[in-house]
């Protein structure tokens, strides 16, 4: 059994998140986790908002509110949402804790010690009207290198090449339409190159990755070069160095402070079940050896920071970096086991964009659908492996015909059949070449669905999940029990009944990783008393260094179901069920439809 870390992108506070954002690391990360906990791992699941940069306190002006109120009312909102889709963070925080701003100097003066952060001028543009800084995105201009005249400070989308704000032509502030004035200013800069063969090798060693992230991430190897980590901005964790440690106008960049995120969520963690070293069994080779992993999630657009910014963070910290060094107190840390990214969701064949209103939030979803019906089209039709398009047609009818139809059913006919023939499960007696057949294929489910899930592999994983289910509605139909109504027959009625609920439960436990909410009901039905899958909970906390208090995302995940088959007792009393799954009336397409593009 292994120390797992799974290790959840940090979505940015800066407004509610749509369901391509849950979609690419919320759910499947959630879905690995349980089953890690249920196949017996140690997991800790990590997360919390991103809160700082520059586009919040944009935003934060344009709303005439501070960045840190803006922050609240987003995380707020944020935790809430992935309460309600049943998201089983062992810790969602915050980058607004002390203890966050306090590890992430940790991390940065560590660097610094080992030679890894280096100072240099470099031209940075402030607004005339403000004085404030003008970060690289917020200026556009007309691309040196096409002619584009849409082209932004730190890139051109028309020929993708990389730009720094100073040589685009007649540049403009995107806030208020003004020529930005360019002035020197020092910064500090994470020297990249001196990771390169170090992260280079561990590249190489590394297994199993989707071949699209490995690739890619190795590529970027080839041109690293020294990257920013301080910004001209007031937002953000004060640098932690004589002479900058006060200065109002300069900031960590929250690229820097977000990514240690993973590791001062597991610190904050620690220190919330009193035993405050307890995290390094997830993250430290000196303390656990060998059978401590993580795996991070994460979409597409974000590999860069995880395959190759993060490795280098923490090699230079560990002193293992072309430059060499001491670890730091927080000692030696792991590199990530994997970088599992996803790749983009689409709405109705359009990007996502809150702007122009092709969206869905989180929140206005499981106001009007189930939370298990939206983790159930993301399992199995969510951009694993490929850009993939959300359509409500789909939606539904993956709803009705799968879930409904499928699960619901089987689930619905066999419990009511059971209960109004016996009132409990009934006893069995001997089996048939074909009891025998159905009762193995739920058995083999968890070899197969198992170590799908652990290989990230979620679509194949419920696609065999549903095989079971398959199969058990056809076993059903083959054997129709509810034709052995005689008193002879009553015997061979009651086996069958009992052989098809013995499926039930084994394909709700195989389905408990993706569909916890109704996996739970399936198991009351069955009889079953207790947790069968935990829930996370909404806990408001004080901050543990003085600072404000927040909420947080934490749960008991020690209880419920493993991952096993687990024989039903004869005579555990049955009732009538409720059905566990809704059907959707074809007629929320169309409404759905013409919500979207409203109020543009
Ligand atoms: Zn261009």
């Amino acid at each position: 059994m292994s120390h797992v870390l799974a290790a959840v992108a940090w979505p940015y506070a800066n407004g509610p998140r749509h369901i391509g954002h849950v979609s690419g690391f919320g759910v499947p990360s959630d879905v690995f986790s349980r089953y890690m906990r249920m196949a017996g791992h140690d997991v800790l699941m990590v997360s919390g908002t991103d809160e700082h940069g520059t586009p919040i306190q944009v935003q934060a002006d344009a709303d005439g509110v501070t960045p840190r109120e803006l922050a609240d009312r987003y995380n707020r909102v944020i935790v809430e949402d992935l309460h309600g889709l049943g998201l089983s963070y062992d810790l969602f925080t915050r980058t607004t804790t002390r203890n966050h701003y306090a590890v992430v100097q940790e991390l940065f003066e560590g660097l610094h010690r080992n030679g890894y952060i280096v100072a240099r001028t470099t031209l940075g543009a402030i607004s005339p009207s403000t004085g404030r800084t003008l970060p690289d995105r917020y200026i556009e201009g007309t691309c040196p290198i096409c002619g584009y005249e849409g082209a932004r400070g730190d890139q051109c989308d028309n020929c993708g090449n990389q730009l720094d704000p100073e040589q685009l032509i007649n540049p403009r502030s995107r806030i208020n339409g003004e020529t930005p004035q360019f002035v020197e200013t020092e910064h500090f800069f994470l020297d990249l190159p001196a990771f390169a063969e170090a992260i280079g090798g561990w590249l190489d060693q590394r297994e199993n990755w989707r071949p699209n992230v490995l690739k890619f991430s190795r590529n970027l190897l080839d041109d690293l070069q020294p990257r920013a980590i301080t910004r001209d901005l007031e937002w953000g964790v004060p640098i932690p160095l004589d002479g900058w440690r006060d200065r109002a106008d300069k900031r960590i960049y929250v690229w820097f402070d977000a990514v240690i995120g993973y590791l001062s969520a597991s610190i904050e963690w620690a220190r919330r079940t009193g035993d405050p070293d307890a995290w390094r069994q997830w993250w430290s080779s000196d303390a656990q050896g060998k059978d401590a992993l993580g795996y991070y999630f994460m979409g597409k657009d974000n590999i860069v920071f995880h395959s190759v910014i993060w490795p280098a963070l923490l090699l230079g910290y560990s002193g293992a970096g072309d430059k060499a060094g001491e670890p730091g107190e927080l000692g030696k840390l792991n590199l990530p086991t994997e970088v599992v990214s996803s790749e983009y969701l689409t709405m109705e064949g359009k990007k996502f964009s809150s702007s122009r209103r092709v969206v869905i939030y989180v929140r206005d979803f499981l106001e009007r659908y189930d939370a298990d019906a939206l983790r159930y089209f993301i399992a199995a039709a969510g951009p694993e492996s490929n850009d993939t398009d959300f359509t409500w047609a789909e939606f539904v009818r993956r709803n009705n015909d799968e879930l409904v139809a499928g699960w619901g059913n089987l689930v619905n006919r066999s419990i009511s059949m059971a209960a109004k023939n016996f009132g409990e499960i009934p006893a069995a007696g001997s089996f048939t070449p074909e009891d025998l057949a159905v009762l193995e294929v739920a058995k083999a489910g968890f070899d197969t669905v198992g170590e799908l899930i652990a290989k990230h592999r979620q679509k194949a994983a419920i696609g065999e999940a549903m095989r079971v289910v398959a199969e058990a509605n056809k076993y059903l139909s083959e054997q129709a029990p509810w034709k052995l109504k005689s008193e002879e027959e009553k015997a061979r009625q009651g086996t069958v009944l009992h052989v098809a609920l013995q499926v039930v439960s084994d394909a709700n436990t195989l389905l408990t990783p993706f569909l916890p909410h109704s996996a739970q009901k399936v198991f009351e039905l069955l009889g079953g008393e207790g947790v069968h899958a935990p829930m996370p909970r909404i806990e408001e906390v004080e901050d543990l260094d003085g600072g404000p208090g927040y909420p947080v995302l934490t749960g008991d995940y020690t209880v419920g179901a493993r991952w096993e088959s687990v024989p039903l007792v004869a005579g555990t009393s049955l009732s009538a069920p409720k059905p566990v799954f809704r059907k959707l009336d074809p007629s929320v397409i169309d409404e759905e439809l013409a919500r979207l593009g409203e109020g543009s």
